[in-house]
Formats: structure tokens, sequence, C-alpha cells
């Protein structure tokens, strides 16, 4: 039964190997760009690339700020800054998610709590939420939510739109608000996903975007934090140039910033492959939907898009059946030089992000247990 998986893949990406998980595809568009940001001399943090890379990916996701930064988890870090987000704090994210998460919020001196994962969306599960804020969270005198079982302020909500499938993020933002808690969207692995006409990462405060050699559009490295809101947009250029202020020739500082912007050579690479987004989220679309006639077919669980949305499928997911079955499917696609991977350790069974309380996150196990992640390169 395997072999129908490989031989699928065989059709969508041909025989030679080996089949990697995701691969940028890079053009003569890039190398043009790049070259016109070499002539420019501006190859650092400042140039008319990065300029236009903010102004074109602010209006792809149809927000009125887009701020580039070195990485998404630099982006992270800065958003989360944004929300408020401080020592000793505490915030909610999903446990089913990368690594940067994590480390963004404890680089803000927090530590993160999880709530468990929605099946539909493998993102935070609304109705987790809903429990967990009705049964240990309040609004203290100064109007912050706190833990009352942690004594810990809770200073904002970091839902993850697992694999580009929008999480159940209308709802997630309603129980926020109801909370006074900030929402920061980490859409790193969502450009290009949408929940009903709306581009993710524009329903909260703030969000946070990738453009990592292995997201669907890459700069190479590279990341956005995108917000409606002009203060904080400025804020974030502030914070993400050593909070930089010109006076006259001369500089000062007035707080402890970050070298986070991005690069013209980066930005040139990242126009060139913003202008081929949809091409590649259509060419994923349709390499979705091979996988999932043949999940049909063959009794296994392909994760589609929830109704209303429209998911990137930046990765796709195969649910098997039993960790046992996972491993099987891991052990012969690999064997056979196809590189299917399974999902990121639960950050709340890692020491460095879980160790601080007990957490019951069932369905963010059996997922862990059993998803595979398939060969998803925007083919043509
Ligand atoms: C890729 C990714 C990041 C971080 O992006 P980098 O550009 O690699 O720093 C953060 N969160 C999630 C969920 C990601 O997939």
């Amino acid at each position: 039964m395997y072999d129908s998986l490989v031989s699928v893949i065989d059709e969508l990406y041909g025989t030679s190997r080996p089949v990697s998980l995701h691969e940028p595809q890079l053009g003569l568009r890039e190398r043009s760009y790049v070259n016109q940001a070499l002539d420019s001399g501006f190859i650092s943090s400042v140039g008319q690339m990065v300029d236009w890379f903010e102004k074109e990916f602010a209006k792809i996701v149809g927000a009125k700020h887009a701020i580039s930064t070195a990485n998404g988890t630099a982006a992270l870090h800065v958003a989360l800054l944004l929300a408020g987000v401080g020592k000793g704090d505490e915030v909610i994210s999903q446990s089913l998610t990368f690594v940067a998460t994590c480390n963004a919020i404890t680089y803000c001196g927090a530590v993160p709590t999880f709530v468990d994962i929605s099946p539909d969306t493998l993102g935070i599960s609304a109705s987790g939420l809903r429990d967990f804020l009705q049964s240990c969270c309040d609004i203290d005198a100064d109007g912050h939510c706190r833990n009352r079982l942690t004594g810990r302020r809770v200073s904002a909500c970091v839902p993850m739109h697992t694999f580009g499938i929008s999480s159940d993020i209308i709802e997630i933002v309603k129980l926020c608000d109801e909370y006074n808690i900030p929402v920061v969207e980490d859409a790193a692995e969502a450009v290009g996903s949408y929940h009903a006409d709306k581009h993710l990462g524009t329903f909260g405060l703030v969000s946070a975007f990738s453009f990592n050699g292995n997201k669907i559009v890459t700069a190479g490295g590279g990341g956005a934090v995108v917000t409606n809101d002009a203060a904080l947009a400025r804020r974030a250029k502030h914070l993400t140039t050593t909070a930089r202020i010109a006076d006259g020739f001369e500089f000062t500082h007035n707080e402890v910033g970050f070298n986070y912007r991005m690069t013209n050579l980066n930005a040139a690479v990242g126009i060139a492959q913003l202008e081929q987004l949809d091409e590649f989220v259509q060419r994923k679309r349709r390499v979705h939907d091979v996988y999932a006639a043949w999940g049909r077919s063959n009794g296994f669980q392909i994760i589609d898009e929830p109704k209303g949305t429209k998911s990137n499928y930046w990765l796709n997911v195969l649910v098997a059946n039993s960790k046992q079955e996972r491993d099987e499917i891991l052990e012969f696609t690999n064997e056979n030089g196809v590189h299917c991977r399974p999902v990121w350790t639960p950050m709340h069974q890692l020491a460095i992000h879980g160790a601080h309380e007990g957490f019951d996150l069932p369905m963010t196990e059996y997922y862990f247990d059993r998803v595979v992640n398939l060969p998803s390169s925007p083919v043509g």
C-alpha cells in the first residue's frame, strides 16, 4: 500500500531522488532582482528592495503595515513585544508548533501555557481555549487577564496556522477580546492562506510571517510583522532598527533595540517570490488534490482546509491510523528516497518549554504520534 504512495509521489515529482519535503522554486526573476540590488550598492538593511517588499507584502495580505525582519522568529519576538508581553507573563499558545513560537515567548521573559489543538485545524481549539479562560482566568483591577492558578498575567495568545491551514481564528479572537488578551498570530506558514476572504495574519492585533527557505515564498531568510495599527507599525520599525532616532547627522538610541531588519539582497529574492505566490498556491493546491484522492482510496485521512477557509497547503498532512503505521510509512518512504517527516515534538514535551506545568493535551499527543508531512513543493 505504501508502494502506491511512492507511485503518487513519483507522478508528482518524478523518479529522481531524493524528493525533499519542500524545495524553493528559484529562477531568472530572483537573479534579476538580486542583480539590481547589487548594482544599487545597497545590500544591507536599507534599500529600495526592502521598501518595495514591505509595500508589496502589505498589499498581498490586505493590511496597512508590513515591517520586514531578518527572519520569522525575530518578527514573532517583536510582535509579542508590541502586544505588551513582558517578564513573568504567561502567553497562551499551542504545543504542536515549531519551537520558534515558544522561543520568541521566552525571549520576552514570559512562559508559554498550552491549550489543546482542534483535529480540524491542528491549531488552537476554540473550545479548549474557552475552557482554559473560564476555569483558570480572571480580569484583575487593572483590566489585565490573570491566570489565578499561577498568579501570572496572561498578556497574549498566539494561535499558529498550522501548515497553512486556518485556525478557528474568528472564535479565538472573540474569546480573547472578552478577556482583554491581545492576539498575536503566528502566520509563519500561512502566506497565501485565507479565512473567509481575509488573509490570515490580519485578524489579531499583530502577526508574524516567515520567508525562510522552506516556506511557500522565501527571501532566503526573512520575516514580517503585520498590523493595521500605525503606532505599532512605527514601534516595530523602531525596535527592529536598533531603536535609532535620527537627530540631524547624529543618531541616538532611546532603548535597547534589535538589529532585526531584512537585507536588501534578501528583499530582492522575496519580491521575485511574492510575484509568483498565486502560481505557487495554485500548484500546491493541485498537489493537495492528488494526495487527497490517494488518501480517499487507501483509507488515510489527508487533512483538508476547513469550510470557509482557503489553505496554501504549505505542507500536506497524512494522518496515519497508529504510531506504528506512521513509523512504517516514514521508514518505507525514506528508504525510497522520499523525505516524508513526522511533525515537531510538542513543546510541552521539551524540557525548555514544558517543564513548568503539567499539561493535559490528548489531541496534541494523538496527532504527534500520527502526522506524516508529505513532500509538498509547488511543482507545475
Ligand atoms: C518557520 C516558522 C517560524 C520561524 O520562522 P524563521 O524564519 O525560521 O525564523 C515560526 N513559527 C512557525 C510556526 C514556523 O513554521
